[in-house]
Formats: structure tokens, sequence, C-alpha cells
């Protein structure tokens, strides 16, 4: 039998690898191939699919939420509210402006970020809070917003894994005073390297990240602050403007592989599913189920041929790297738990009806046989 891949890029919806590399081959004829025109109307188009005003093309997810940092004029001396469960760019991100990360532990149900948790850490040296759209859903973003108000500080979003999810029927991204995204090739919008934007409705923060990226270039050799270079791509900028036109199509595919996974593992063992919150839309950049049993059934999908990832093994506390931060094991049960009970199930666009038929009956095999 042959293998299930955690994830691989199929031609999902069909014909779009040819549109992807016919694409490639009009922008390297286009011979600009630094801020040209691919770029300029994957900003442009990115910007109005969000609703959001302004979209900034940069080199990865990462820099974009530096640069978003940097523009709000975040750095020494100040706090950044940041989910404890989250890929480690969002903290770097703040360690790197020179502020100081402040963990705050996820919703046990829903696994992100809430208002609620959020406003346990918020002091006077609070300058910002960053939402992460952790697996694809989005946070609770009225709550999130008035707190961010009611407590005079600057709201973020991490969108970098939800592409085209939404709150209340407006998209991931356009909700707080910027948002950052990234476009690594596995993100439900991927790029065939690494990639990026900045997106914001506040013209100020757009115009401060539109020079930031271009090391901080008003115009030509003319700069207004000292930037950095993080731009986008004119190549991956040709092939993002055509995965945008299919990103609705892929989310929900992956949503269908969603809900064929969410009623055929309901009521298995100690199996815990995805829960979705009350108008927070999820694409599903993860499928994250949690069984005491992680370890078990990992190593007995794997000899099934049927590939899982973990996001994340070890939190951001406990990696070493950030001992500095001063954290000890057990400040963050729930994201400790998440951490040693989290499996992330195949799903990606173009996942077949019988591998994710195989996948199902391997983890029933697992329960009926072993707990
Ligand atoms: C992927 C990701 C990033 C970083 O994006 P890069 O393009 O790899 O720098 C940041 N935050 C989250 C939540 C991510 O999943």
């Amino acid at each position: 039998m042959q293998p299930i891949p955690y994830f691989q890029f199929r031609d999902f919806p069909r014909g779009l690898e040819a549109q992807v590399q016919q694409a490639l081959l009009d922008a390297v004829a286009g011979k600009q191939y630094v801020l040209g025109p691919q770029v300029q109307a994957f900003e442009t188009e990115f910007a109005a699919f969000l609703g959001a005003g302004n979209a900034i093309g940069v080199g990865n997810g990462y820099d974009a939420l530096v640069i978003l940092l940097k523009a709000l004029g975040v750095g020494a001396g100040d706090e950044v509210v940041v989910p404890a469960n989250t890929f480690i760019a969002t903290v770097n991100a703040v360690l790197q402006v020179g502020a100081m990360p402040v963990l705050a532990e996820p919703d046990v149900h829903t696994y992100n970020f809430t208002a609620e948790s959020a406003a346990q850490y918020i002091t006077p040296k609070t300058k910002a809070i960053i939402a992460v759209h952790l697996y694809g859903q989005v946070c609770d973003m009225d709550a999130l917003q008035q707190l961010a108000q009611e407590r005079n500080v600057f709201l973020l979003e991490d969108a970098a894994q939800a592409h085209g999810a939404r709150y209340k029927n407006q998209f991931a991204g356009s909700f707080g005073h910027g948002a950052a995204f990234s476009f690594y090739p596995t993100k439900n919008l991927g790029a065939l390297g690494d990639a990026g934007a900045v997106v914001s409705s506040h013209i100020d923060i757009a115009d401060f990240a539109r020079k930031y990226r271009n090391y901080g270039e008003a115009q030509k050799y003319s700069s207004e602050q000292v930037g950095i270079n993080s731009r986008l791509d004119e190549l991956q900028a040709a092939v993002l403007r055509v995965k945008l036109r299919h990103l609705q199509a892929m989310n929900s595919e992956r949503q269908r592989l969603a809900e064929v996974y969410l009623q055929n593992l309901s009521q298995i063992g100690d199996l815990i599913l995805p829960a979705s919150a009350p108008h927070c839309g999820h694409v599903y950049h993860i499928f994250n189920i949690r069984t005491k049993h992680r370890n078990e059934l990992q190593a007995w999908l794997r000899k099934q041929d049927v590939a899982t990832a973990i996001h994340y093994p070890l939190p951001v506390h406990l990696q070493p790297a950030y001992t500095s931060l001063g954290y000890q094991p057990g400040d963050f049960p729930v994201a400790e738990e998440l951490a040693s009970t989290s499996l992330s199930l195949p799903l990606f666009p173009g996942l077949t009806k019988h591998e994710q038929q195989r996948v199902i009956a391997a983890i029933k095999q697992f329960y009926s046989t072993k707990h």
C-alpha cells in the first residue's frame, strides 16, 4: 500500500499546477524581478480579497510580524501578550524588536487566544496583544477588539494559519491594527518558497511597512528610516496571484475533509476532536485531534504507513532557547497538556477519499484493539 503523507502538493483544483507554471513563465518573461507588477497586483488583490485597506508583500511571515511591531513603535521596555501555544515565530518577533513576550494560556476547547485570558496578563507596560488564529480557526475578535480598546493596547493578528478564515463574515487579518500572513508553501495560501504579507487598514502602519521592507526608502536611494530588506519576490507574487483565485475552493475542500473526519471519528475512545466556537470560521490549516495515547497512536499510524505531525510538541516556554523568559514547567498547564496530547492528521487539498478512509480505519482499529 502507498504511504499516506501528512502533507503533499497535489494538483487541486485540477489544472492549478499548469496555471502556476504559466504564471511563472509569464513573470520570467516580464523581466522585472523585484517589486514589479506582479507584487503590486498581488498586494491589491489580496487586500481587496480580505476587505482590508492595504497589503504589503514581504519576505516571510516572521518579517511581517517584526515589521508590524516596529510600525507600532514596540521596543525595549514594552510587553506584548502572545499565546503560550503558538509557533515560535510569534514570540521571536517580539524578542527581535527588543520587547518582552508575555505568554498567555489558550482556551482549553478551541486552543485559541482569548480576551479573558489575555486580560490577566496586561500590565501598564503592555503595548500590544497578538491574536494567533491557531490551526485556521479565527479567535473571538469582538471580545479581543473590545479588550484592546478598553485597555488601550494595539491588537495584532498572526494570521499565518488562517488565510480566508472568517469571523462573522469578515476575514481574518482585517480586524486588528495590523495582521501578519505567511505564504510558506504548506500554508493554506502558499508560495513556492518563502513569502509573507503585512496587512493593515491604518495608512500610517501600511506606509511604514512599505518603506521598512525596502531599506526604509520612500523613493529610490532616499531612506526615511533604517529599514531592512524583506521584499516579496516577483515570481512568488505571480504564483500567489494564481493561488489566491483558488483559495476559497481549496479551503472548502479542507472543510469538507474536516467534516468527514469529524463525522467518522466522533465517540471513539478518548479522542477529542476540534471544536468550533460560535462565529469563528475554521479553514483547517491543521486538523488537530487529542488523546492521552498520542505517542502510541502516532507510532501505530506510522506502522500503517500513515504520516502525522505534532503541533507543537514543546510549548514555547519549555524550549531551551526561551529559558531566559523565566518560565517553569507547570506555568501553563493547558498549553502543556495540548503539547503532550495533540496529533495532526493528514488533511490537504487533493487528499483522496480512499486515503482518508484508510486514516480513519487505522485510528478505529487502534481503539478497537488497544484502548
Ligand atoms: C508559519 C507561521 C509563522 C511564520 O511564518 P514564516 O513565513 O515561516 O516566517 C508565524 N506564525 C504562525 C502561527 C505560523 O504558523
